[in-house]
């Protein structure tokens, strides 16, 4: 007997066949022997219509009321589906947040869950009821008990956090879609479903707008090692499963703010080759990492900057043992690059740096959370060291910086965070493959059976496929500031500022091209965030621009971001290559590159996204023969 946490979304308890149709499903459940939790939202489009309703009172309604307001949606919802499955005869009670005893942090409209009591759950499962719980929902605590919710989409959240809290054997998302696909079915609809994928992944799409599932219980499936499902509610088809690593122990207080990094990796075998002037139009990018593949250079970071005039930079880090190789080819193919149909159109210079490390901070718990890759900047400015590349994703934050200062870095990291270092480790086992923990193959071990069944086995990088998913984010907007000081401290006052207005900075990039201007060397500064952020994040740095002397603030709204995620990209040569092909193929121009090891994005115009998508979802052969049913 297993005990299992079933979340149902809005569309599969969207009308009364439907709940009736879902409550089968869990009676099924139970009589199969299981004890079932489930989690349920608003039914339907309820919480859309509350939240429509209140903007018809109020422009800017007062969070509190919000959260009083948008949490009844889902006490609808698990009194109907409880009443539904005393109708089968099944035992049941639903119970709100406040029942259960979600403590979240005392955040209307966006709180994280701190604690889960367990206890009145665990009673009345084993008088064989079904519990039906509220998602979405929680209770802060501090002074008066406030009703919470956790965000739009949260209940995926409040599934894989009882999931945890009661050591349950798995949690269940069922939706409207069979699962998680390699990208979404209403751009492309030869979309193909996928059968698993790693939580470090999933993290990656969810963050870049794959809809099915919250990326915060991601965060949580990952962190506290909970085996989790997506599933079509109407079919009985296996769905994706969500692979995390074994867990690192981590107590259930605290649950979502606890330890937002919970490892360092260093890498002090790093070198940087920087191509500068190279001509902003389509294709440069290919032809460059073209020629660097066929030569079987494995690159690790990419990054091209934003253009000034008409030219680019772009840079990129290779192990230093194979960087003489890699140097020809960026002194060779320099002059093509530079030239147009033989006509030379500018100079490019090729500059090589050696003594370089890469430091990075590692863990499940940053999305959302600026102040996390703010405290790394602002604790490497402390230690006066300064930050050469940046590289961002949802797992992990990199910074290149100079190989005599890695030290310094590690140790004052492992300060600031409250982590051991794990450079030398995570080196070697990175040289064969994944980093750290290994990555979960197909066997999902003893899910499933009796005892012990969160065990979940691994195998090595090899067996997994190179691009898992390639997804598109139309609502971004682009920020540069133009000759900023190049000094420690620049990128910690910057993001400082913005995490002080709790926004979140996607890719970050720092120009390679240096300039002096009144004796101070500059460099531009250009990152992403979501466009609903851009009008106070430009405020915000105009006004510090103002004060500190840096150059101008450009802001671009009109620009599409497409990324490919895929954890065996790992010591692959060629991946960003065909990419980059596959834009170029279309004459689509690339305006930012950036990578991390298991994602590479780039920015293009915002006219050009979709189809940037789809024929980077088609060059890597990701298309499927079904079709996937998208629902209305
Ligand atoms: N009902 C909430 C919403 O629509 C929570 C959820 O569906 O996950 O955002
Ligand atoms: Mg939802």
């Amino acid at each position: 007997m297993a005990l299992i946490v079933q979340k149902y979304g809005g569309t599969s308890v969207g009308s009364v066949e439907r709940v009736q149709a879902v409550a089968q499903r869990v009676y099924k459940t139970v009589k199969a022997g299981n004890s079932v939790v489930v989690v349920l939202s608003a039914m339907g489009k309820t919480t859309d219509g509350l939240v429509k309703l209140a903007h018809e009172i109020s422009q800017n309604p007062n969070r509190r009321e919000m959260d009083m307001l948008l949490s009844t949606g889902e006490q609808v919802s698990i009194a109907i589906f409880s009443m539904a499955l005393q109708e089968l005869g099944q035992p049941a009670i639903s119970l709100t947040g406040l029942q259960v005893g979600i403590v979240t942090e005392a955040e209307h409209t966006r709180a994280r869950i701190l604690h889960i009591a367990t206890d009145r759950i665990q009673r009345h499962l084993s008088q064989h009821k079904v519990v039906v719980v509220a998602g979405f929902q929680g209770i802060s605590s501090t002074g008066e008990l406030e009703i919470t919710t956790l965000g739009r989409g949260g209940s995926d959240t409040s599934a894989v956090a009882l999931a945890a809290a009661l050591r349950a054997n798995y949690c269940e998302i069922y939706t409207d879609v069979p699962g998680i696909l390699t990208t979404d079915p209403r751009l492309i609809p030869d979309a193909q479903l996928m059968d698993e994928i790693t939580s470090d992944e999933m993290l990656e799409l969810a963050s870049l707008g794959a809809k099915v599932l919250h990326p915060r219980a991601v965060e949580i499936a990952r962190n506290y090692g909970v085996p989790l499902v997506v599933r079509s509610s109407w079919t009985d088809e296996p769905g994706t499963w969500v692979m995390s690593p074994k867990p690192k122990p981590r107590l259930l207080v605290n649950l979502e703010i606890a330890q937002p990094v919970d490892e360092l990796e260093f890498d002090t075998n790093q070198a940087k080759i920087a191509l500068l002037r190279v001509p902003d139009r389509p294709g440069v990018a290919a032809r460059l990492f073209g020629e660097i593949a066929r030569q079987d250079v494995d690159v690790d970071l990419i990054i091209q900057s934003i253009h000034e005039g008409n030219t680019n930079d772009i840079a990129f880090t290779v192990m230093t043992p194979i960087l003489n190789r890699a140097e020809a080819v960026a002194l060779a193919i320099a002059p093509v690059l530079g030239s147009d149909n033989g006509v030379q159109t500018g100079e490019v210079d090729v500059m090589v740096e050696k003594n370089i490390a890469k430091v990075s901070i590692v863990g499940a718990g940053m999305i959302g959370r600026p102040g996390v890759a703010a405290k790394m900047f602002a604790t490497l400015a402390e230690a006066r060291i300064n930050i050469q590349m940046i590289s961002t994703s949802e797992v992990k934050v990199s910074c290149v910086i100079d190989v005599q200062e890695c030290d310094r870095a590690v140790a004052a990291l492992s300060r600031a965070f409250e982590v051991e270092e794990e450079g030398a480790l995570s080196r070697e086992l990175l040289a064969g493959g994944q980093g750290g923990l290994g990555v979960p193959s197909g066997d999902r071990g003893e899910r499933g059976a009796g005892g012990e069944k969160r065990i979940i086995h691994f195998s090595s990088a090899s067996s997994l496929p190179i691009v898992r998913g390639v997804a598109l984010d139309m609502k971004q907007a682009r920020l540069a500031i133009r000759q900023i000081p190049d000094r420690p401290g620049t990128a910690a006052k910057l993001f400082g500022l913005l995490a002080q207005h709790n926004i979140s900075v996607d890719m970050i990039i720092q120009s390679q091209r240096c300039r002096v201007i009144d004796g101070v060397p500059r460099r531009d500064i250009a990152f992403t965030i979501t466009r609903m952020d851009a009008e106070v994040a430009q405020k915000t740095l105009e006004q510090a621009a103002a004060e500190f002397g840096w150059g101008e603030v450009v802001l671009d709204s009109a620009i599409a971001k497409v990324s490919i995620v895929g954890a065996g990209m790992v010591k692959q040569p060629g991946v960003a290559a065909k990419m980059f092909e596959a834009l170029a193929n279309h004459h689509i121009n690339i305006q930012m590159i950036t990578t991390s090891e298991i994602k590479i994005s780039c920015v293009v115009a915002q006219e050009e996204g979709v189809k940037a998508l789809q024929v980077i979802h088609a060059a890597f052969g990701l298309a499927g023969s079904e079709r996937i049913q998208v629902p209305a």
